[in-house]
């Protein structure tokens, strides 16, 4: 029997941060559709919870007697607006993730929880006063019970003041305060600092663009007031962020917000700075996950208040509410960072396309080695038909400057200093030499991959995952001599290095392979009166030194520069004039078909570091494999051409961007338990796809990384030429896990997964 609907008053349906598919009816007394998008405090189960409304009703399918009610409406806190909530349900149901759980991760960490009026209250102050009616009403008109509404009133009569002294002087004030606002007797207003014109500002600073720049800030402004996507396709050093600069001008002066996501903030401190120093009377928030809890707060209410007319962050920004959002300008569209790995595992990047076409705005994406994905896009074939509009910058846009030559060392060839080569080391003495700065890129941090014993080749390997021991030395230059430890760098175990062999006893362990670590401290000895510095995230774990090493690097302190790819990312050194590569060959052997993409656009960034201010540059790429296509497209710089062999080789295979993907993680800490599953989820995914057909389901596999922090991983990979048919299965596949899967594995799925 189907239970009575019976009007019960008020019921609001709320998402709660748990990993259920559905909303919570419970009783609110005086709830009305207004509520919707508010927070609300609510028991659950022995605990109280926070959750969003999402909808209100008279009635519901649960037995009336079983409705318990809402703790409270937080109506101090801004609620969602109706866009924000149609964003949040697009990602739940793209990523198929519950839509409580991504409303409330997209919440500053000081919204989540019960406190959240009081965080808010700390740092909004809001201001009341008469409005016009509010002047002409006679207060003793009002009904004698709403004390509270004529004593605020008379309050107001006197001067305008302040929301929370009203609040702490007059019982009832808050529910007064609603029933007058919406009387429209007084006005309720956050002070807004005052904006000034920014146009302004930024005309007096902004340099005469070049052709290819006008173009491209043309057609955005021609296109602001509409979903329109452009790939911004520029050549490293080719000014893309001057583009950037003078359409978020445009759109500023248009009275709109713009959002600009860049990979990491913190690494990356010179795009920001440029937006600050363009326009310096404009509010402009920066959000991302290194900031201060209150910072974060701040940025996001002013943000959503639509103060801040500028907001900068990392993905997380994506979400940010902007009621007037004009413009999305996605900086490196092709970096990684964009998309989460845990939990909501969505796209920054393709958060912000959908994001541009419920804002009815255009979303630009700038790269100089776009992602596959974003290149399809905008190729103007029958495939795709241009549904991005490509916009190329082909030159560097500093007058005289070229980019670097770029040449490949076959390092079997010449004898190796601690993996230097000849060549190297001899531009290298050439550019101390001429006072000019180099930058040694290796992708490993640490001092060696490895211990290895010289008598039976025995290496340690972490207890936890699958994984050897990466060997690291003392970070403190006070104790040179310190041993160092071992690191694992899949869960962070560190331990000290043995005396002794594992397995054969032998005291002869050496480091094999080279890291960050080995290769300061081999330039250190080859160069001792060169200043050499180190950037890996080793070195920039201590708050400031990144910033330190920049700052010291653009200022002509350090004459080499040796470190990850933290050092290729938005760095302006003019004097930089030689870049070295390392190792780069590991890449090639990796099973992800993603690894050329990804090795390409690396290079073509890290080489895009020298020559930027007129002196010519030079980048050497030390390798045992010379002849391969992918460095040949390094050397030549020629995006569009790796792009195409690429887009090739993925439309045989039947990759993306010509396929979607899925893939089912799974976790067990019992041996077998993780695999047995992911078969078991397999087979599902089978019997469920059998009468819908194209979505091709894997087998189950181990993960890369076999095992991590103690839990084995196995995977499922699904595949379909058709997102719509991929997506079909996803969420009855995701509900038969939840009910099939035994309790004691963890599971995830990851929609566009970034690593296969
Ligand atoms: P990208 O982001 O494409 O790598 P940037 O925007 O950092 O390039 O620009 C590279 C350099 O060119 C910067 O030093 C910038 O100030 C300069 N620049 C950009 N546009 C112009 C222009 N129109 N005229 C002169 N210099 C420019
Ligand atoms: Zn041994
Ligand atoms: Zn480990």
């Amino acid at each position: 029997m189907t239970p009575a609907r019976v009007s019960i008053g008020p019921v609001v349906q709320i998402a709660l941060d748990v990993p259920l598919d559905q909303c919570f009816d419970f009783l609110a007394p005086g709830a009305t559709a207004q509520d919707i998008g508010q927070l609300a405090v609510v028991p659950f189960g022995k605990r109280k919870t926070t959750g969003v409304i999402l909808g209100v009703a008279n009635t519901s399918t649960l037995d009336p007697a079983q409705l318990k009610p809402v703790d409270r409406v937080m109506r101090d806190v801004p609620a969602f607006a109706p866009r924000d909530l149609a964003l949040m349900r697009f990602l739940a149901g793209y990523y198929q993730h519950p839509l409580g759980q991504v409303l409330m991760s997209c919440l500053p960490p000081a919204l989540r929880n019960e406190r959240a009026p009081v965080a808010v209250a700390a740092l909004v102050t809001r201001h009341v006063a008469l409005s016009p009616a509010g002047e002409a009403f006679d207060a003793a008109s009002l009904p004698t019970r709403a004390i509270a509404q004529r004593r605020v009133l008379q309050a107001l009569q006197v001067r305008p003041e302040t929301r929370a002294a009203l609040v702490v002087s007059i019982p009832g004030a808050a529910q007064a305060l609603k029933a007058l606002t919406q009387k429209g007797l007084v006005k309720m207003d956050v002070v807004a600092p005052t904006i000034p014109d920014p146009l302004d500002a930024a005309s007096t600073l902004s340099p005469a663009l070049i052709p290819a720049q006008s173009t491209a800030v043309n057609r955005i402004r021609e296109n602001l007031d509409r979903f329109r996507t452009f790939l911004l396709f520029g050549i490293t050093g080719s000014g893309k962020s001057e583009v950037y600069l003078q359409s978020v001008a445009a759109c500023l002066a248009r009275g709109r917000q713009a959002l600009i996501l860049v990979p990491e903030v913190h690494l990356t401190p010179q795009l920001a700075a440029r937006f600050r120093i363009r326009f310096p009377g404009v509010h402009m928030a920066v959000l991302h996950s290194h900031a201060a809890s209150r910072e974060r707060l701040k940025d996001w209410l002013a943000a959503q208040a639509g103060h801040a007319r500028i907001v900068l962050g990392t993905r997380l920004a994506v979400t940010t509410p902007m009621p007037e959002l004009g413009l999305i300008i996605v900086d490196e569209e092709h970096d990684t960072s964009f998309k989460q790995q845990e939990g909501l595992r969505y796209s920054a990047r393709d958060a912000a396309v959908y994001r541009g076409s419920l804002a009815a705005c255009p979303v630009v994406l700038g790269s100089a080695t776009p992602s596959l994905e974003s290149w399809r896009n905008a190729q103007p074939d029958g495939e795709s038909d241009g549904r991005y509009e490509l916009l190329t910058l082909p030159e560097r846009a500093v007058p005289g400057a070229k980019l670097p030559a770029v040449r490949v060392i076959n390092s079997a060839h010449e004898p190796q200093n601690e993996g230097l080569g000849g060549t190297l080391i001899a531009a290298l003495k050439q550019r101390l030499a001429r006072r000019e700065q180099s930058l040694v890129f290796i992708n490993r941090r640490g001092f060696a991959p490895a211990l290895v014993c010289a008598q039976c080749a025995w290496m340690p390997e972490c207890g936890h995952c699958s994984a050897r021991m990466v060997f690291h030395r003392g970070q403190s230059p006070n104790r040179p001599d310190h041993p160092g430890r071992l690191h694992c760098h899949h869960c962070g175990e560190t331990r000290p290095v043995p005396t002794h062999c594992g397995d054969c006893g032998s005291v002869e362990l050496a480091p094999l392979g080279r890291g960050t670590q080995r290769v300061e401290e081999t330039l250190a000895g080859l160069f001792p009166a060169a200043r050499v510095a180190r950037l890996d995230r080793d070195a920039a774990r201590a708050k400031g030194v990144a910033t330190r090493i920049f700052a010291e690097a653009a200022a002509g302190d350090v004459d080499i520069l040796v470190g990850t790819q933290m050092l290729s990312k938005g760095h302006d050194f003019p004097n930089l004039t030689l870049v070295g590569v390392l190792n780069a060959d590991d890449a090639m052997f990796s099973a992800d078909f993603r690894a050329p993409e990804r090795l390409f656009a690396q290079l073509v960034q890290v080489a895009g570091r020298a020559g930027r201010a007129g002196l010519p540059g030079e980048v050497l790429i030390q390798t045992r494999f010379p002849t391969h296509p992918l460095y040949a497209a390094v050397c030549a710089q020629d995006y569009p051409g790796f792009a195409k062999l690429q887009d090739d080789e993925r439309r045989l295979a039947g990759l993306p961007p010509h396929a979607a993907l899925a893939l089912l993680r799974v976790e067990g800490r019992k041996p077998g338990e993780a695999m047995k599953a992911a078969k078991a989820a397999a087979t599902l995914a089978r019997a469920l796809t059998e009468a819908r057909g194209k979505v091709h389901i894997h087998d189950a596999l181990p993960a890369a990384l076999a095992k991590k922090g103690g839990w084995e991983r196995a995977q499922v990979l699904v595949q379909s030429p058709s997102r719509t048919a991929l997506h079909r299965l996803l969420a009855p596949w995701r509900a038969v896990l939840a009910a099939e899967l035994p309790r004691q594995v963890r599971w995830a799925l990851d929609v566009d997964p970034m690593e296969v």
